[in-house]
């Protein structure tokens, strides 16, 4: 049996991570999703404990005090965002890979302290690519576009400290990619 893996997918605002996520899951039943922590509020459909585990400061305080967070990130300037360590391990430990959907400050701490991780960019096919990806979206206003896209545009920078940078033009064919990577 192939030793489990722990794979860390992240990139910039806007470049489709979540659907590459979404569409690594549904077609790998040997990978699971590491549910975050976070101090936002629930969006309309989310589910406490399936889409993220949603605390209060103080108990997201108590969890990185105690040594519970493997990394944890201020995302957009706003709010705090962890993956809890113990499920993580316990996942790897029963044989499962776990996949990771974090910002990329988070990538790099995941690294620092499981250098065996596999990480992973997203990119884009083009920048004017990613613009209109966000525009598409009309879930931002245009101050909180503009913010966005100046994170958008320094995270791409960050591609260099990866393992392996993969282009988001075809989410299937981008999420083999992503998936052929656990086995190269
Ligand atoms: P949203 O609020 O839209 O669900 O997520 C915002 C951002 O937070 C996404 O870009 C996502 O990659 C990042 N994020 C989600 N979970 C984590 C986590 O556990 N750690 C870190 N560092 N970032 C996360």
């Amino acid at each position: 049996m192939k030793s489990p893996k722990l794979l860390v997918i992240a990139g910039p605002t806007a470049v489709g991570k979540g659907t590459v996520a979404r569409r690594i899951l549904e077609t790998n039943s040997d990978i699971v999703l590491s549910v975050s922590a976070t101090t936002r509020q629930p969006r309309k459909g989310e589910v406490d404990g399936e889409s993220y585990f949603f605390l209060s400061d103080a108990e997201f305080d108590r969890l990185i005090e105690s040594g519970q967070m493997l990394e944890f990130a201020v995302v957009h300037g706003t709010h705090r965002y962890g993956t809890p360590r113990q499920p993580v391990l316990a996942a790897i430990e029963a044989g499962k890979n776990v996949l990771l959907e974090i910002d990329i400050q988070g990538a790099s701490q995941v690294k620092e302290q499981m250098p065996e991780a596999i990480t992973v960019f997203i990119a884009p096919p083009s920048w004017e690519e990613l613009v209109r990806r966000l525009e598409g979206r009309g879930t931002e206003d245009s101050v909180e576009m503009e913010r966005r896209l100046a994170t958008a545009r320094i995270e791409l920078q960050a591609q260099g400290q990866f393992d392996h940078v993969v282009i988001n033009d075809d989410v299937a064919k981008c999420a083999q990619s992503v998936v052929e990577l656990l086995s190269a």
